[in-house]
């Protein structure tokens, strides 16, 4: 059997979405992850290692036409040395920029992209004077934060000893709360050529730190441009190849950036029955230079997560028009598990349906729906 075309590092859902995309372009996936149980390893061939193991870096890329990621955080030091022999896409400076919350804002910062006012901090002192210049706000691990995981908020004074002792001794940002309005993602690829193609506006609602729901296309089309052209900024910034995401914070009609996510993302997963091509087939055909897809929305999409246990199956699957994706993983609480995608006609009759199938699909999850101008 010939080498597989692509390699990705890390095989959760993601990557498994990638492979099943992969298949109708004929073109084969190999994973490198720690374990071969995971999401990916069950659709396609898998190395099991350490992402730092250059020797299992080499044999992932080996034959290989691009190696890819479906996790940003992977040290970006190995990746580095094998770069003179493997092509890596995304570029790796996109992925380092994306693993420091600093780095991130201060690029934000440079290319004019409007965020939430920001500090770091090393020590309690500078975890005060940050209070001091910027008020209620936020303390986040520079790294390895991701669903609302490594943060805490500061909401006075008197929270600041407590943030500090529950995050501290890690580099530290400290951010403003933004009382948003409603928060949203912008999702785009850029292929080698300097083809740009950008999805519709999607609408998230977050709990607990965690995307419960996605509907797009979402909000006005001024806000939409917005997003799209920070976006772009950044695709061009990078000479980006891939699938590119930015979340923002929405707040009086206007964007806050709060981070990015150099691959595809979660609140890009209605694209699969929702758009003429989805997220992951326009990563794979970035990467691979190939012309990428439209980006047309096929109606009104709303994407549902389930998380921590998954709903009947034979339930959903007899709900009308219901799409079903479950990753294979084993239920844990705070997990996710799969999602679900329904499109309808018009954004009301969405919003009808899903607001009658949450409480079965998202117990507790409300759907908010905050007036947008
Ligand atoms: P993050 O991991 O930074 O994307 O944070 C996860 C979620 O926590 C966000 O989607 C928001 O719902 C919330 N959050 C994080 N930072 C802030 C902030 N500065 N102001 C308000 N909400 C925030």
């Amino acid at each position: 059997m010939s080498a597989p075309a692509v390699g990705i590092v890390g095989a959760g859902q993601l990557g498994r979405m990638l492979a099943l995309a992969a298949y109708p372009l004929g073109l084969s996936v190999r994973f490198l992850d720690r374990a071969a149980d995971t999401p990916g390893g069950q659709v396609a061939p898998i190395l099991t290692g350490e992402f730092t193991d250059r020797g299992l870096l080499r044999r992932l890329g080996r034959g290989a036409q691009v190696v890819t990621f479906d996790w940003e955080n992977v040290p970006v030091e190995p990746l580095q040395a094998l770069a003179d022999r493997i092509d890596f896409a995304p570029p790796l400076p996109a992925l380092a920029a994306a693993q420091d919350r600093l780095a991130e804002k201060r690029l934000f910062g440079k290319l004019g992209i409007p965020t939430n006012r920001h500090a770091a901090v090393d020590n309690e002192r500078d975890l005060a004077r940050a209070f001091a210049r910027i008020g209620p706000g936020v303390l986040k691990t520079r790294r390895l934060g991701y669903d609302g995981k490594g943060q805490v908020r500061v909401r006075s004074a008197r929270d600041l000893a407590r943030a500090y002792a529950t995050l501290g001794n890690a580099p530290l940002l400290y951010e403003e709360f933004v009382p948003f309005d409603c928060e949203v993602s912008i999702i785009g690829a850029r292929s080698a050529r300097g083809e740009i193609a950008i999805y519709p506006l999607n609408g998230n609602v977050h709990v607990d730190g965690i995307l419960r729901v996605t509907r797009a296309p979402w909000g006005p089309t001024a806000l939409a441009r917005a997003a799209a052209r920070h976006l772009t900024r950044l695709l061009e910034h990078f000479r980006y190849r891939g699938v590119l995401t930015v979340e923002f914070f929405v707040r009086d009609g206007r964007l806050v950036a709060n981070e990015m996510a150099p691959r595809v993302h979660n609140s890009g997963h209605w694209t699969i029955e929702g758009a003429e091509t989805s997220q992951f087939e326009n990563h794979l055909r970035a990467i691979l230079d190939l012309p990428l897809g439209s980006t047309r929305a096929r109606g009104h999409a709303a994407m549902v997560n389930l998380i921590g246990a998954l709903p009947d199956r034979a339930a959903a699957l007899g709900t009308p028009g219901l799409h079903w994706h479950d990753y294979g993983k084993s239920a844990r609480p705070g997990r996710k598990l799969g999602h679900c995608t329904l499109i309808d006609a018009t954004p009301a009759a969405r919003d009808r349906r899903v607001r009658r199938l949450l409480p079965g699909l998202a117990p507790g999850v409300r759907l908010s729906l905050p007036r947008l101008r």
